[in-house]
């Protein structure tokens, strides 16, 4: 199709005054068009509010009276619904969407009544599953052949790789197609749509009032990712982990790859089974992924190629795919950004000796946590010659780590009553303490006397708990945040190949 793809406001209210004002908020955020969903109106006089609907409107319109037997809300006689449609088409709307089910008889019953820029979307809405690429072709067909302009498939994503096989229905379809996979696992249908020439998404005006499941607001289609830049040569990066929702990365790296005119997008990643999502989206477009909880180590498992530091970690939280010939490279980046900046915090709070020797060398180095952070905060200390015990629930995990990097096990009740010595450094790795769980703690505040120094992986809230606990019991703290500050450098440069805009990261997350 020609043109890139449209910003559709869906306007959900119960009067029309109130839909007008919307329409209002949606040009000024930007929509190229708003989808009135006429069910929503809790009365309905179809030639005045009609006729109001379209004078007053700011924007193009599309008009949908979605029944209850598809999704909607309407749940009254057929003919006054189409009716009502047919009306909105003498008004001068600019689109309406019929279902599937009486789109041959609609559309028979306008023929040659319709004006020249009015075109009729033919819609199936399916809650439960997307299904076979042979099957939605055939959908498709079927969709054409009530007359359509313009199809929509709307599917539900159980697994993140259903959408795979809608982007290839969109991107071969020869009509103009709206592909759309409901839900939080079809998120990416959402905002990757122009890449794969679809007709338009929508973005809500207002974050919670959508009107199907899954939709991003405007401002996030528009602002967080960029959605006019995107096109068909756009690179997809993206973060793999469950949940992602609360990740930070798409707000960093979108804003970056545009501050350095990067042309890519990079989105968050509802994974549950890695394996099938690399065997799934294995073009050469899906280029450079982060790793997060809980896929660190299976992901290591699905690359070609493990850097050796990754390797003796056990998990990779970056892989990129090689441009040549788009095998799967693994790398750890966690540990880079929080060993030095504990180093830093030591260094800070020592009064700096410029010896070049790392301030953690033989320091009692605790990590609560046997995850991939764990590991690599483990690995990474060890190398700076401090000497590490790991903590964690599970103690079998702990003792295994420790097994490797060399370092002694704890099991994570223990540490109550753990001090050898005084001026210990702690790093939690484990996600307690993340929000909304911002109550937890992993460790009693007495516990942390014995510690000079307090790192905290979590990084959202940015002060947690255990942050302000240590530092009220006069420890140095690091957070989380300089963490994730330090490997995105790492992985913007490894999937960009430019040097990462290191104040603007900064700022960027200062901002938040
Ligand atoms: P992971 O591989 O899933 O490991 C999670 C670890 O946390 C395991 O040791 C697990 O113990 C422990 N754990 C989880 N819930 C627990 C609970 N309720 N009580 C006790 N222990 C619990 O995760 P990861 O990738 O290492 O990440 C861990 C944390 O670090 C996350 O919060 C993540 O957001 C953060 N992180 C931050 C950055 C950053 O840049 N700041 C980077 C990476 C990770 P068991 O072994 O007993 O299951």
């Amino acid at each position: 199709r020609n043109g890139p793809t449209l910003v559709c406001a869906p306007i959900m209210a119960e009067s029309v005054g109130k839909m007008v004002a919307n329409m209002e908020k949606a040009k000024q955020g930007g929509a190229d068009l708003v989808e009135i969903r006429l069910d929503s109106l809790k009365s309905f006089n179809p030639h005045e509010d009609l006729k109001n609907l379209i004078k007053e409107c700011p924007l193009p319109t599309l008009f949908t009276y979605r029944p209850k037997w598809e999704g909607g809300q309407y749940d009254g006689d057929e003919k006054k619904r189409l009716d009502a449609l047919r009306l909105a088409m003498e008004f001068g709307a600019d689109y309406i969407d019929v279902e599937i089910q009486v789109a041959r008889e609609f559309n028979d019953s306008i023929y040659g009544k319709k004006p020249e820029k009015f075109k009729v979307i033919v819609s199936s809405h399916n809650y439960v599953d997307t299904p076979s690429v042979e099957n939605l072709g055939n959908l498709v067909a079927r969709i054409q052949a009530t007359g359509a302009d313009i199809v929509k498939i709307a599917t539900t994503a159980v697994e993140i790789t259903d959408v795979a096989r809608v982007f290839q229905i969109t991107v071969h379809s020869q009509v103009p197609i709206i592909g759309i996979v409901m839900g939080e696992k079809g998120f990416i249908s959402r905002i990757l749509c122009p890449k794969f020439g679809g007709f338009l998404t929508f973005g809500t005006i207002e974050s919670g009032i959508i009107s199907a499941p899954g939709q991003p607001t405007m401002k996030e289609l528009l602002h967080l990712y960029n959605f006019r830049l995107i096109g068909p040569d756009t690179k997809l990066f993206g973060i793999i982990g469950k949940p992602v929702h609360h990740s930070k990365s798409p707000m960093l790296y979108n804003e970056a790859f545009k501050s350095v005119g990067f042309n890519g997008v990079y989105v968050p990643l509802l994974v549950d089974d890695v394996a099938n999502f690399f065997q799934t989206y294995s073009s050469a477009d899906f280029s450079g992924f982060s790793c997060t909880i809980p896929h660190k180590e299976a992901a290591l498992k699905c690359c070609d190629e493990v850097d050796p530091v990754a390797k003796s970690i056990g998990a990779v939280n970056c892989i990129i795919r090689r441009p040549t010939d788009g095998k799967l490279i693994g790398y750890n980046t966690d540990y880079v950004g929080a060993i030095s900046a504990i180093e830093d915090g030591l260094r800070g709070s020592h009064n700096s000796n410029n010896t070049g020797d790392s301030p953690l060398a033989g320091k009692l180095f605790v990590v609560i946590g046997a995850g991939g952070a764990g590991k690599a905060l483990a690995y990474g200390a060890k190398e700076k010659g401090a000497r590490v015990v790991i903590a964690n629930r599970t103690y079998d995990r702990a003792r295994e780590i420790a097994d490797t990097v060399g370092g002694d096990a704890l099991s994570i009740t223990d540490l109550d009553k753990f001090h050898p010595e005084d001026g210990m450094i702690l790093a939690n790795t484990t996600s307690i303490g993340m929000q909304p769980k911002v109550d937890e703690t992993p460790i009693p505040k007495h516990a942390l006397r014995s510690y000079s120094l307090v790192f905290d992986a979590v990084y959202t809230p940015k002060m947690t708990r255990l942050l302000r606990e240590a530092e009220e019991s006069g420890a140095v703290i690091v957070s989380g945040l300089e963490m994730f500050i330090g490997q995105a450098y790492d992985q913007f440069e490894r999937f960009t190949g430019l040097p990462a805009p290191k104040e603007l990261f900064r700022k960027t997350m200062a901002n938040y």
